[in-house]
């Protein structure tokens, strides 16, 4: 039962305080608009709680105790011992500091802040039920509303989250102990970080995919130098088959897996594993919002399609971030979390999505930015590409790590820089510098006589953009 209904109203709400949304809220408030956040879980959403954050410190701490544990090489012998749960105290004080600081950055801004659970009740108004129904609700009118819900795990059939044995990438964040033996559902980043850092860490990583190649979304030649890394870190992998179906066997699960397309494999694999990850995807949060009620429309899968200002079908209804469609990423919400407000607010603000970059934070790393040579040519536009292995680069060499290249997309006729991807070192700082070039609207001789620091990882870029022009001074083939 629900106890008490007040309605106020608010020039503009946002539903969700994740990165698409406490940033959507903190700049629709610096443009002076009585702005109103809801949450109903943990300011920060799955970026900061259960996503980028806690994956990443995950990340660094089990690359700190891998390396260590593997520079005969170098002259190093250690043998490091990990406490994982004081590696998981370590990252989740990383993630309560982030979090707070949400908090107090929305409240500096002037952004009032409402915990509970949003749904519209019509399209100009939504009832905040408050923790556990039966703890009271209230309604609030707006004029304009930002829906910013994000996405949560797909599950598949018959591997439930709630089952003792499965886990999604939240509970694979949240380990009391490291798997002696690891089953991943799926190749795409999500599991592809995991599995990195659980081998890292000592696991026995077996990946199910049921594509023939890890990472299907990027070029085989990225993946492939990603793959070959994991199974350099004893990760196994099975392509072509999907998980069936999991059982219990004395402490352990057993998953059958079967093929995915009969022609490619004629048998069944059954793994056994501590634990099974399912990492399949994610899929957006619109089925709880009550979101017909708005007018709002979704797609089959449940996105909400949006123009490159953010707004829905409804003039006054906007959607930023996972809710409004892939890529399903951080900055890509925050980006337009910032433009929606503006947009409100009257500026000419739009979202310009060919400058912007995405990173797999695997052993090596992937960045890329705009578009691929097979991408370029699908447009129309005749591609050039210059690329610069990193087996060639000092910097490389210094660190031990010159697996990977960097390679450089422009448009052949003006030699305007349309995209990148780098595998290796740093690859997710790397391609920050090619997103700016982009956004600027470089030409590959920009890139080429700009003078990079030496020695570094960054030079390579130089190299890439000077090999597409003919004029590379290290090439390496
Ligand atoms: C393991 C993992 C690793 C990742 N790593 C990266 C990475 O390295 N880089 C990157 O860019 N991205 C990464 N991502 C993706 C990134 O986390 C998402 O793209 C990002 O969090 C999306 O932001 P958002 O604001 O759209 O939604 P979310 O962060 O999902 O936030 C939505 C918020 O809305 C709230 N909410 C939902 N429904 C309601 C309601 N009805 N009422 C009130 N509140 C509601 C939720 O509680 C949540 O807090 C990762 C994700 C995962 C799972």
């Amino acid at each position: 039962m629900v106890v008490g209904d007040v309605t106020t109203s608010t020039d503009v709400l946002v539903i969700g305080a994740g990165p698409g949304g406490y940033v959507a809220a903190i700049r629709a408030a610096q443009l002076d608009l009585d702005v109103t956040l809801v949450e109903k879980g943990a300011y920060g959403g799955a970026c900061l709680n259960r996503g980028c954050i806690p994956s990443k410190a995950l990340l660094n701490a089990s690359k700190l105790a891998a390396e260590a544990g593997n520079a005969e090489e170098l002259g190093i012998y250690a043998d490091p011992t990990v406490a994982l749960d004081e590696m998981m105290d370590w990252k989740d004080g990383v993630v309560d500091q982030l979090t707070s600081g949400i908090e107090q950055l929305c409240t500096a801004a002037g952004v009032n802040l409402l915990q509970g659970t949003a749904e519209f009740a019509d399209e100009n108004k939504i009832r905040i039920v408050h923790q556990g129904d039966g703890q009271g609700s209230e309604s609030l009118k707006f004029e304009y509303c930002i829906i910013a819900t994000g996405s949560r795990p797909i599950e598949i059939p018959g591997f439930d989250y709630g089952d003792e044995y499965i886990v999604s990438s939240t509970g694979a964040l949240t380990l009391e102990t490291v798997p002696d033996e690891l089953a991943i559902v799926g190749a795409g980043y999500i599991g592809m970080e995991l599995a990195t850092v659980y081998s890292r860490l000592g696991s026995d990583v077996t990946v199910v995919e049921m594509l023939e190649q890890a990472l299907p979304s990027y070029e085989q030649d990225i993946a492939s130098v990603v793959r070959q890394r994991a199974e350099n870190l004893g990760v196994d992998f099975h392509f072509g088959y999907t998980a069936d179906s999991w059982a219990e066997s004395g402490d352990e699960a057993v998953l059958t897996a079967v093929p995915a397309d009969g022609a490619a494999h004629d048998s069944d694999i059954e793994l056994t594993a501590d634990r099974i990850l399912v990492a399949v995807g994610r899929r957006p949060v619109t089925d709880t919002l009550s979101i017909d009620a708005a007018g709002v429309e979704t797609s089959s899968q449940g996105f909400i399609p949006t123009d490159s200002r953010c707004r829905t079908n409804k003039e006054h209804i906007f959607a930023v971030g996972d809710v409004a469609g892939e890529p399903m990423l951080a900055h890509k919400g925050s980006k337009e979390g910032e433009v929606a407000a503006e947009v409100i607010a009257g500026e000419p603000a739009a979202v310009d999505y060919q400058a912007l970059p995405a990173a797999v934070f695997t052993e090596p790393e992937i960045g890329t930015v705009g578009l691929t040579a097979t991408e370029a040519a699908n447009e129309g536009i005749t591609p050039v590409t210059g690329t610069f292995q990193f087996q060639a680069s000092g910097r490389a060499l210094t660190a031990n790590r010159t697996d990977g290249f960097v390679r450089i997309v422009a448009a052949k006729e003006t030699e305007r820089v349309i995209g990148a991807q780098i595998v290796g070192p740093e690859a997710s700082e790397l391609i920050a510098e090619i997103a700016a070039m982009i956004e600027m609207g470089a030409k590959l001789q920009d890139i080429g006589s700009t003078v990079h620091t030496h020695p570094t990882l960054s030079e390579s870029i130089m190299e890439a953009a000077q090999n597409a022009r003919g004029k590379a001074i290290h090439r390496h083939t």
